[in-house]
């Protein structure tokens, strides 16, 4: 028994730790990034001041990540971030195809639990720090956990600011800014005024649910009574819940960090007064039967403070695709503001502006200008108002805590701060992350120590000629304009392809191609052909003049024609793709994007995949083969597909295929790196989505390594990952390398993206 009495002031527990890097806040980003750091080496404390990790993305708001695939609603063709974020988004998918909240939780949870290089302290929020004598720089941070009543001390070289309020920034003196630059401080046509508002504002959510049975609902006192005040009340319908109302919004004419408890209340009160408008206003008598499952307690922030790094994105580096020499991240989705009156604005919720492909993010937007060892990470990095309108969501934050994570094991490596290790060791950075699975837009990265590279052959039981996408019993009406995107370089051969004609009708194919060949936006039209269809089914064969000069995808356009039914293919195969020039209005896709005024965007179509299980590919048949797949695409530098597929894919019908590496002389090898294809075109949202699949069909699921002795060496089974690795404890030595592949579906050839081999 404990009895204790004292006059004296009393002192909480306090615990200290001393640690190479501190990432303070556990939202996606600062999740990913420990992960990261961890794997490299770093021993990381990992500070999150709520109960589970994820930030926006927890079961605590539910807010699904969103990154460069842009829900599969904009141009950007295989464009899902690598690395952790993309592991996560994988695992995830496997085990929760359903979406649910809480089983995302465990998957972060567990990722991090199983990493020995992180502490992690839940429910522990950082409210204070010490600064380095003399010298600006932060020397620890003190945080408190109310669960145990514990005081924490964290000393380390080196921090990471992942908290979106930037607390460890703003405590520090780093240099920020909050609100939105003036049009011309960075020359920003789409800088929004103080009408349309300066700040995003908060939302928060609820899901409810039909319990078989009539329930009543009485609302709290403080639930919003008039709903006519809410401008779009008229678009409230049982059916909508959680993220799809995003748009329930509030805060952004307030002080987004410090009324952020006065702006929750306003959303509480919004959220309980559009229950009671569907409940209680007779609108609604399929509401009947429904009941409140969940409401948020914490507000999902969307902007609040952006911290000055050494280079600040602004509009024109995502519009225009900046080539940046320090890219270590990359982004994809639209340039989005929103009103800051929010939900109360009779304005459009948002305005979002999409760029032709995705964008890089240079290292220096990374770390703070004026802080020494300060990282900045997530929605706080160094963008101005309208880049940060893109950067800032999860998945794309989640790469840029990549990159701050890889940085920081450089910056151990060489005893160096952030800035220098940009500035002196950018090749190893940029390789590190490429290595960790981190797409590098417009990078190419050259790796000396992969054994791969040195390797005087690379052969495989079959390579895929694709010379057909054999027609299956998929016929539909090209009720939009459908394109075959094809890899090609050079002439490009005839195509074949079987129409279905309802009555007599032209119909118009046209060959197009993307201005950057990098994109995949078909902006650029080398052919038009008439075709003149009789009723009834024709083989109709195009042959083509134009030639491509570099390696791009081309599209072979079918022009939206009613009359004609166009046959489909059931096969899938790695870098192949079609898309259609149709509508997604949840991420303001109307088939062209054309802005009424010059607000700095550009002006194109929208060419975009449906997903499984539709998106077939369109059945035709290929003058000549195209030899895009070949081995040489594992060891060229990129690990999905760009403007090639920069795949090997074998033959359809070898269907546990064999690749063998040779060397000149025996290699002793401690590990192999694959790169399987878990399909980046795929966003996997991991909320309010059903997905059909766990597991992407072109992922090669079986692996077998076989030394010169065609002894098994290794092997992975199951795969349902990106990235694969088999570790040697004792380094073999071998002068040929075998690696049997299968995959897992019958109608995907088996494919893989890249292998890597170290001493
Ligand atoms: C309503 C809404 C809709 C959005 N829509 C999307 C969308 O559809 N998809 C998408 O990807 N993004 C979306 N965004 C943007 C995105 O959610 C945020 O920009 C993103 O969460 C930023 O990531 P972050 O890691 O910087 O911050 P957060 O996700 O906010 O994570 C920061 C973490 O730090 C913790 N923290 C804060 N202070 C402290 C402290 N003092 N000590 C310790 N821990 C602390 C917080 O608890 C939090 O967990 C939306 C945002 C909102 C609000």
């Amino acid at each position: 028994m404990i009895k204790e009495e004292s006059t004296y002031k009393r002192e909480p527990k306090a615990i200290s730790y001393s640690t190479d890097l501190v990432i303070v806040g556990g939202g996606l980003t600062g999740t990913c990034a420990a992960i990261t750091a961890a794997r490299a080496g770093l021993k990381v404390v990992l500070l999150q001041d709520r109960p589970v990790l994820g930030g926006n993305c927890s079961s605590e708001v539910r807010l699904w990540i969103l990154g460069a695939t842009s829900h599969m609603g904009n141009n950007n063709r295989w464009a899902r971030e690598g690395g952790v974020i993309d592991e996560i988004m994988l695992e995830n998918l496997y085990r929760n195809p359903d979406g649910n909240p809480l089983i995302f939780d465990t998957v972060m949870l567990e990722k991090v639990v199983e990493e020995k290089n992180i502490t992690l302290l839940l429910n522990t929020a950082v409210f204070d720090l010490d600064k380095k004598d003399g010298d600006d720089a932060i020397k620890a941070v003190h945080a408190f956990c109310s669960q145990n009543s514990t005081r924490y001390t964290v000393t380390a070289p080196l921090f990471c600011d992942s908290s979106g309020d930037g607390i460890l920034g703003f405590l520090s003196g780093a240099a920020f800014r909050m609100g939105a630059e003036s049009a011309d401080e960075f020359g920003e046509k789409f800088a929004p005024d103080k009408a349309y508002g300066e700040l995003l504002g908060h939302s928060m959510y609820f899901y409810s649910k039909d319990i078989g049975r009539p329930v009543k609902f009485t609302p709290p006192s403080f639930a919003l009574k008039d709903i006519t005040e809410i401008p779009r009340y008229k678009t409230f319908n049982p059916k909508d819940f959680g993220c799809r109302l995003w748009w329930l919004e509030y805060g952004g004419r307030l002080d987004t960090v410090h009324d952020t408890e006065k702006i929750k209340w306003e959303l509480w009160k919004v959220v309980y007064g559009a229950w009671n408008y569907i409940k209680n206003s007779g609108e609604f008598p399929e509401a009947e039967n429904m009941t409140l499952e969940w409401v948020g307690t914490i507000p999902g922030k969307r902007e609040s403070r952006r911290f000055e790094g050494d280079y600040m994105l602004r509009q024109q580096d995502v519009v225009e695709q900046k080539k940046f020499a320090d890219t270590v991240a990359f982004g994809g989705w639209s340039l989005d503001l929103h009103p800051a009156d929010g939900v109360y604005s009779d304005q459009s919720g948002c305005n979002q502006w999409h760029s032709k492909g995705v964008y890089s993010i240079p290292y220096r937007c990374y770390y703070s200008k004026n802080i020494n060892n300060l990282f900045i990470a997530g929605r706080i990095i160094s963008a101005t108002h309208v880049a940060f309108a893109s950067t800032r969501v999860m998945a794309t934050s989640a790469a840029g805590g990549q990159a701050v994570a890889i940085a920081a094991a450089i910056c151990k490596k060489y005893n160096c701060s952030p800035r220098e290790a940009g500035e002196l060791h950018l090749e190893e950075l940029q390789r590190e992350l490429w290595r960790s699975g981190q797409y590098l837009p417009q990078t190419v990265v050259s790796d000396t120590e992969d054994l791969v590279q040195k390797a005087i052959s690379v052969t495989a039981s079959s390579t895929l000629q694709l010379s057909e996408l054999a027609g299956g019993a998929h016929w539909a009406v090209i009720k939009h304009s459908a394109a075959q995107m094809l890899p090609v370089s050079g002439k490009i051969p005839s195509v074949t392809f079987w129409t279905e004609a309802l009555e007599d009708t032209t119909l118009q194919v046209e060959l197009r191609k993307s201005s950057k060949a990098f994109n995949h936006t078909p902006d650029i039209t080398l052919e038009t052909k008439s075709m003149k269809l009789t009723k009834g089914k024709q083989e109709i064969k195009i042959d083509w003049e134009a030639t491509f000069e570099e390696d791009c995808y081309a599209f072979v356009c079918f022009m939206k024609n009613e009359k004609v039914k166009l046959q489909y293919s059931d096969a899938r195969i790695t870098g192949l793709v079609s898309v259609f020039n149709a509508t997604n209005p949840a991420v303001s896709n109307y088939g062209k994007q054309e802005p009424d005024e010059d607000i700095g965007v550009d002006t194109f179509e929208f060419w975009c995949p449906q997903r499984r299980p539709e998106g077939r590919n369109i059945a035709m048949k290929l003058g000549t083969p195209l030899s895009a797949f070949e081995t040489g695409n594992l060891t060229n530098g990129h690990h999905r597909p760009i403007s090639r597929p920069n795949a090997w894919v074998a033959d359809f019908t070898d269907r546990e295929p064999m690749l063998t590496i040779s060397w000149d002389e025996p290699k002793a090898i401690s590990r192999i790196d694959f790169v399987f294809d878990a399909d980046y075109d795929n966003p996997m949202e991991n909320v309010i989505y059903v997905h059909p699949e766990t597991v992407m069909p072109f992922c090669a699921s079986n692996v077998k390594v076989l030394n010169c002795n065609n002894e098994i060496v290794g092997t992975i089974s199951d795969n349902h990952q990106s990235r694969g690795a088999i570790h040697f404890e004792k380094p073999i030595n071998t002068q040929h390398l075998k690696i049997v592949l299968s995959g897992n579906s019958e109608h995907v050839p088996v494919s893989l993206l890249e292998v890597r081999c170290y001493a």
